[in-house]
């Protein structure tokens, strides 16, 4: 499916919930979010339904975000669902990892294709400060359990605040030691995000260059998008950057976003979109749904316009609810 600037758009990011057990302090208030009833959700056969019509009109990949995807009940249950749908070729899970220990084995199971994990410190107390709860261990049992499953990739997302307890180099050691890429994301001034200020990835690749000796370019295609990797001598996995605002990649921008109350998102900075979950329940047909998609692509802004003054048309959304 092309956008009207010729962008091919093959990949989606799916929300599943806005709920979360964790309250990361740039994404979600300390109280959480406004709870939203189960029928405001979409339900797993819609988000089949839906994802049928996506597949039809050229998606390929589906990623499953939130809130916390694991929170929602039997998530491996649609992951299997999805895997089903003719067209779609990959879907994978973005997590805090909480859950993941005893979730990975369904996983597998439903045939996950790969697995982000969100992971921003190794120190516990920062851990706690970051998130609001102590679950670290949770998360590395996450970490640990993944490893284990070889042939499912496993990454790793942090996202870096600026703050001195955040130690932000240890992540790197993670891609020394196991075969796992660390990617570092800039801080996007999205909701709760807007109160901190991004670390600008030269300062940080001259920090882990001081530490690990030159980076490698690395050419090699590692993902669904926009993160660009380099290769440190000795290293297993790979360390990569997904930089929105300092080395902004709109131009070769791939992706839509399906809100968990089915709102398809067509830029992660507007609110332009449709209301699928609308047209679903009153009963529209593939036909109609594939032409609201297609209309709604078609519609995708330009680019972010981060950084710039309020255009007061700007989303007004946490992290959380869109999905990242
Ligand atoms: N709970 C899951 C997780 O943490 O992976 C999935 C949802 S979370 C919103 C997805 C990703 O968005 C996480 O890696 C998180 O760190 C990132 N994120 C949240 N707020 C952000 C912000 N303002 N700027 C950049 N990344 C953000
Ligand atoms: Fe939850 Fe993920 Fe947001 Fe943290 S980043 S509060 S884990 S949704």
């Amino acid at each position: 499916m092309l956008d009207r600037y010729g962008r091919e758009i093959d990949y989606i990011r799916i929300s599943v919930t806005d709920r979360c057990n964790l309250r990361c302090i740039y994404c979600m208030p300390e109280e959480g979010v406004p709870m939203v009833s189960h029928e405001e959700i979409l339900s797993y056969d819609e988000i089949t339904e839906l994802a049928r019509v996506f597949a039809d009109l050229g998606i390929r990949k589906i990623k499953l975000t939130g809130g916390e995807p694991l929170v929602r009940r039997d998530l491996p249950c649609l992951v299997k669902e999805l895997k089903a749908v003719p067209g779609i070729e990959k879907v994978t899970l973005t997590t805090n990892g909480v859950l993941l220990a005893e979730a990975m084995e369904d996983l597998k199971e439903a045939g996950i294709d790969g697995i982000n994990l969100s992971l921003d410190t190794l120190d516990p107390e920062a851990f706690a400060r970051i998130t609001r709860r102590r679950a670290l261990e949770k998360t590395l049992a996450g970490f640990r359990e993944a490893l284990k499953y070889s042939e499912i990739p496993l990454k790793i997302n942090c996202v870096p605040l600026g703050h001195r307890d955040q130690d932000i180099l240890e992540m790197a050691e993670l891609a020394r030691q196991y075969p796992v890429h660390v990617r570092y994301i800039e801080m996007m001034p999205i909701g709760l995000g807007r109160e901190f200020l991004p670390v600008r990835e030269e300062e940080l690749l001259k920090k882990l260059e001081a530490r690990y000796g030159k980076a490698g370019p690395c050419l090699e295609e590692l993902g669904n998008g926009p993160a660009h990797y380099y290769s440190f001598s000795g290293f297993s996995g790979k360390i990569g950057f997904i930089s929105a605002l300092s080395h902004k990649f709109c131009g070769g921008c791939n992706r839509v976003r399906l809100t968990a109350q089915g709102f398809l998102k067509t830029c992660l900075q507007y609110e332009s979109g449709t209301d699928l979950r609308k047209l679903l329940r009153e009963g529209a047909d593939r036909e109609t749904l594939k032409k609201a998609v297609e209309q709604a692509v078609r519609e995708k802004p330009r680019s972010h316009r981060f950084g710039e003054k309020d255009t007061g048309e700007e989303e007004r959304h946490m992290m959380s609810q869109i999905g990242g």
